[in-house]
């Protein structure tokens, strides 16, 4: 790809941040139509019929966006309009965002609508309105990414940086847990594509904190690193992939423990002996300050597809071997087995309850307030669901991937997106205002054409604006399908609902997806924010995500905030929206406004003056409150 020093001198120098909007569109009274509605919004725009009619135009800048009637977008036509333009012309398309114009008539995409030569789609209408939101999007997105491109101080190494931060363990320079299961959930697809089996193999070491207890952290950070070195030469020496692009991969994962990803499927009966020389490996005596040690350890396996189909899933059984493997003693080692017979039964008998858990009525809402701390007011609350299920409150860390499982996660999104519109309502009726509630939905629910559509008529039931709801969704979604979530995400957008990025910083993303997504807020994760005071690298994610974040004009809010020390450092980063317990855990409806008045009233002294001197009262606040 050029970048703006690779135009031809054709330009000028100082080529401004928008060159016009090209648009070759068949249909003469809609393409003069929409020149007008981008025009009336400051846009300049060059229009032609055919893709033929490129090669009488002149462009007096490189072009920000491309919009093209679909049907004259047949295979290869990018080069085709580069041919007919000539050198200068395809020069100054060579970066530009498209955007095809597909006719609904069609009843379907066609192909090439999202394939590598298109940014984005417009389902062909008069709403000027949409068309020119659409357009100002995949200008700003394009310009974010020249700008990351060509910026070497400050942003493109903040993305490389925070690259790192996010998939590099500190200590050992390893992969850390989201890298691994980034990589393993590749090799999964690898491995289905091409029929062959995958090995996790996770790895912990036996009484290490007797280690960190008896000689201190800094020589137990040694020892790590030692064993680690140890099961990288180890795993060095496995007989080699058939495929040497693919070696085998070791990842540091919290505390004393690794994880394993043999992405060529060695047949399991040739794991033992592998498995069984690691942990050899890792119990050679080792000598740290001064003193002579004996690590040892124990390993569990898991195996796709026969354990798993997720990488998730089969880290997590190979960890419950693990477990098992500990029990037998040091140096020992277990293959995944299903459940017990009576740990499957019970989790029939969830699943069971859960299928009939809607229709009885066993599911309800919390809140959690979502806070401007600077500003003292509430930014919207974020829906939770709670399961009653016999007498006990069953917490969605359980249920959720049980309902994910069986599917039961669709029809349960739907009701929290329909009992959060009515509870806005009723908020709304009694005088309440909550400024947005914002519902989560599941990646599987993306991949359901009726998502927006469920929006559309809980909206339309309670006579909400759309922007008081919000959808959160997480990284995973774009990992599966990016085109059908880009669609969904997009059809939620045209309904003026917002869109948030959950768990921001765990999951897959590549950074080049996020410039695409018509979302409006990060939430950082909270397992950074609990980081924040405690360790350097938690501290430089975060500084990472909130600098993002601010390039891409989004907002960023820190969940799980539960310590003044954690609030004070988001401010001193400037980031201040925020979520956790030190402002109000969860709460049911009936609570929430006496929650919100807590909250107003905790930062109500906050206000006023220069906003330097706001960050600081905050903080002052906060703890003050506190004791
Ligand atoms: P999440 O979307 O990240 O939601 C925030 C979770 O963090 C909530 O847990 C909340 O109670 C908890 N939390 C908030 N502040 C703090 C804090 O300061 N410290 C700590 N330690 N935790 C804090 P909860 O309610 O147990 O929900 C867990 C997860 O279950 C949610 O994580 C979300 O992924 C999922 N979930 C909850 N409700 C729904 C739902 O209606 N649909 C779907 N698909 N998923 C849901
Ligand atoms: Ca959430
Ligand atoms: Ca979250």
């Amino acid at each position: 790809m050029n970048d703006m020093t690779g135009f031809p001198p054709a330009w000028p120098a100082g080529v401004p941040e928008h060159g016009p909007i090209v648009l070759v569109d068949g249909d003469a009274d809609w393409r003069a139509q929409a020149e007008q509605a981008l025009r009336a919004r400051g846009h300049e725009v060059v229009a032609c019929d055919a893709l033929a009619g490129l090669a009488r135009m002149r462009l007096p800048r490189p072009a920000a966006l491309l919009i093209v009637d679909a049907a004259l977008a047949v295979p290869g036509w990018r080069a085709e309009a580069g041919a007919a333009g000539g050198p200068a012309f395809d020069a100054g398309l060579a970066d530009c965002p498209v955007l095809l114009v597909v006719d609904a008539r069609e009843g379907r995409l066609p192909e090439q609508a999202l394939d590598g030569e298109t940014t984005d789609f417009f389902v062909r209408s008069r709403h000027w309105a949409l068309l020119v939101d659409r357009v100002r999007r995949q200008c700003r997105a394009a310009r974010v990414e020249r700008e990351l491109r060509s910026r070497h101080d400050e942003r493109a190494r903040l993305e490389q940086d925070m690259e790192r931060l996010i998939s590099v363990d500190a200590l050992t320079g390893l992969p850390n847990r989201n890298r691994f299961l980034a990589l393993c959930t590749e090799a999964v697809s690898e491995a289905r594509r091409a029929g062959h089996q995958v090995a996790v193999v996770a790895i912990d070491l036996d009484r290490f904190a007797q280690i960190n207890e008896s000689l201190g952290q800094v020589a137990g950070d040694e020892a790590i690193c030692l064993v680690a070195e140890r099961l990288g030469r180890g795993l060095a020496r496995l007989a080699g992939s058939p495929d040497p692009g693919r070696d085998p991969v070791l990842a540091r994962l919290p505390g004393d423990a690794f994880a394993v990803l043999l992405p060529w499927a060695l047949d399991p009966w040739r794991l033992d002996e592998p498995v069984d020389a690691l942990l050899q490996e890792i119990a050679r005596p080792l000598t740290i300050a001064g003193t002579e040690c004996f690590v040892t350890g124990c390993a569990g396996i898991a195996l796709y597809p026969r354990d798993g189909d997720a990488a998730g899933l089969l880290l997590s059984h190979a960890d419950s071997a693990l477990a098992d493997a500990k029990l037998r003693g040091s140096r020992s080692y277990r293959w995944y087995a299903p459940l017990p017979h009576a740990d499957a039964r019970a989790r029939l008998k969830r699943v069971s309850g859960l299928h009939k858990a809607l229709e009885r009525g066993e599911f309800s809402l919390s809140y959690q307030p979502c806070v401007d701390v600077v500003r003292g007011t509430l930014i919207g609350v974020e829906a939770l669901a709670r399961w009653r299920h016999e007498d006990e409150i069953v917490p969605p860390a359980e249920f959720v991937p049980l309902a994910e499982q069986s599917g039961l996660i669709v029809p349960i999104g739907e009701w929290a997106v329909r009992e959060a519109s009515r509870q806005i309502r009723a908020w709304r009726d009694a005088g309440l205002r909550v400024p947005k509630v914002s519902v989560n939905i599941s990646t599987l629910h993306f991949e359901k054409p009726s998502l927006a559509e469920t929006v559309r008529a809980a909206i339309d039931a309670h006579r909400l604006e759309p922007g008081m709801l919000e959808i959160e969704l997480t990284e995973s979604c774009m990992v599966r399908d990016f085109g059908r979530t880009l669609g969904a995400l997009q059809a939620l957008r045209d309904l003026g609902v917002s869109l948030s990025l959950d768990d921001f910083g765990t999951g897959y993303s590549s950074l080049a997806y996020l410039t695409r997504l018509p979302i409006g807020k990060l939430k950082v994760d909270r397992s950074f924010v609990r980081m924040l005071g405690t360790s350097t690298q938690g501290e430089a994610v975060v500084r990472a995500i909130v600098a993002l974040g601010r390039s891409l004009r989004l907002q960023v809010l820190a969940e799980g905030v539960e310590t003044v020390a954690q609030a004070r450092a988001l401010l001193g980063m400037k980031c201040h929206a925020m979520q956790g317990f030190l402002l109000s855990r969860p709460v049911g409806a009936a609570q929430l406004p006496e929650a919100i008045d807590r909250i107003v009233e905790r930062c109500r002294l906050a206000s006023g003056g220069s906003p330097s001197a706001r960050r600081v009262r905050a903080a002052a606040t906060l703890q003050g409150v506190l004791q």
